[in-house]
């Protein structure tokens, strides 16, 4: 038996960085979520011209030196600069423009007069207040120079970047794609989702869960199956999605029934590995290697799953994407007791209360449980020496919303 620890430390371990392509800037938002493989200079200043930041009048400075609400200065107003204005204009002295934010200042203007500091005028304007050189004004170039790096290496994209990846004039960008995982079910009990299932039957869950799971996590979905107990048609699926997923995660065939498909197509063949790890749930797992995709053979209970799912497979195609592994944790004590399996690490399904702050278990912790799995919140991570899971404790526990 390995535990929780080598378990998981030998799957991320395994995983490499997937190679990096080019994508389209314009693609922005397809791209968040994803990495930035190498960083991303401005090919243009930002502002790329020399613009008002206020609505107002673009004047010199020293043509409303002294001016107050006294004895306010009148200038004319030679006319209207609205934003989006692509003139080439020009300020006299002694002159001033009427000029709306994010406009272009005229060249020989210093700086902008707010209007609420004038009376408004549109033939000619008293102006109540002297400005110094540069007030209100967003001088080409202060915010990025070209050349400039705007993100670097290794950024995870967020709605955030988009201003200025959109706007640093690159016409592609270089990110770590998303990993591809492929989904199998196991088990010659399941059927399709929509079907009745007649005695001895059950509808494939697992599948979707795990597809839903891939999704939230971020990955790419690139197909699902499900195939019955035997090895040979576990092999060809699996032989089959290889040449088109980066991750296949199947579900079921890999504990100690007498018909477990994935033991059968894959036990004692070079780079498998069929293992007992010290967890609740999630006791048997598999691991191997097929071309170039990973494969992750989980439990088919669907707690097991999602719960095996969470803790092996998504660091390890975070680790593909270019992303840590760890998924987010929070801290949050203990409102009712609950028993844990010696030597064994338990994940165990909880709802928080009191603001996320407090956890109490829910459905029991039978991995079948579909319904405790449905209300519980979070996961609670109980050490493997914990037996008594005592009120008052502090666990981390990992939520189950905002995976990504
Ligand atoms: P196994 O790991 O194949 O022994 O399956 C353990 C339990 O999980 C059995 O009760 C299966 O019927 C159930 N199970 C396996 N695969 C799925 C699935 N795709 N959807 C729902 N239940 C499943
Ligand atoms: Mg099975």
């Amino acid at each position: 038996m390995l535990t929780f620890d080598e378990y998981q430390q030998r799957v991320v371990a395994a995983a490499r960085r997937l190679p990096s392509r080019s994508v389209a800037a314009t693609d922005a938002t397809d791209l968040l979520g994803l990495v930035t493989a190498e960083p991303l200079r401005s090919r243009v200043a930002l502002p790329g011209f020399t613009n008002s930041a206020m609505d107002g009048y673009a004047v010199r400075a020293a043509d409303v030196q002294g001016a107050t609400a006294d004895a306010p200065v009148s200038l004319p107003v030679t006319g209207d600069i609205p934003a989006g204005d692509t003139r080439s204009l020009r300020l006299e002295p002694r002159t001033c423009w009427r000029i709306m934010t994010g406009a272009p200042v005229p060249d020989g203007a210093d700086a902008v007069v707010q209007v609420e500091l004038t009376d408004g005028g549109t033939e000619t304007v008293a102006i109540r207040s002297a400005v110094e050189a540069g007030r209100a004004i967003r001088r080409r170039g202060e915010d990025i120079e070209p050349g400039d790096e705007v993100l670097p290496a290794g950024t995870l994209l967020h709605p955030r970047h988009v201003p200025a990846l959109l706007s640093a004039g690159v016409p592609e960008i270089s990110v770590i794609p998303r990993p591809r995982v492929a989904i199998v079910s196991t088990g010659d009990e399941l059927v399709e989702p929509g079907r009745e299932p007649g005695h001895g039957q059950v509808v494939d869950s697992n599948g979707p869960m795990l597809a839903a799971l891939a999704v939230e996590c971020g990955f790419e979905v690139v197909a699902m199956r499900r195939v019955g107990d035997t090895g040979e048609e576990v092999r060809g699926a699996l032989t089959e999605l290889a040449g088109v997923a980066d991750v296949i995660v199947t579900s079921g065939g890999v504990s100690a029934g007498a018909f477990e498909p994935l033991k059968l197509a894959f036990e004692g063949s070079g780079g498998f590995d069929f293992v007992k790890v010290a967890m609740q749930p999630g006791k048997p797992q598999g691991f191997g290697t097929l071309g170039n995709a990973t494969v992750f053979a989980l439990p088919g209970n669907p707690v097991s799953s999602l719960v095996s799912f969470l803790v092996f497979v998504a660091p390890a195609a975070r680790v593909l994407a270019g992303r840590d592994p760890r998924l987010t944790t929070v801290e949050a004590r203990v409102a009712e007791h609950w028993t844990s399996p010696p030597g064994r690490q338990q994940f165990a399904r909880v709802v928080f209360d009191d603001d996320g702050r407090v956890v109490r278990p829910i459905g029991g912790q039978g991995s079948h449980v579909l319904g405790g799995l449905a209300g519980s919140h979070a996961l609670a991570i109980v050490p493997a020496d914990t037996t008594e899971v005592a009120v008052g404790e502090t666990l981390h526990v990992i939520p189950l919303e905002g995976l990504a």
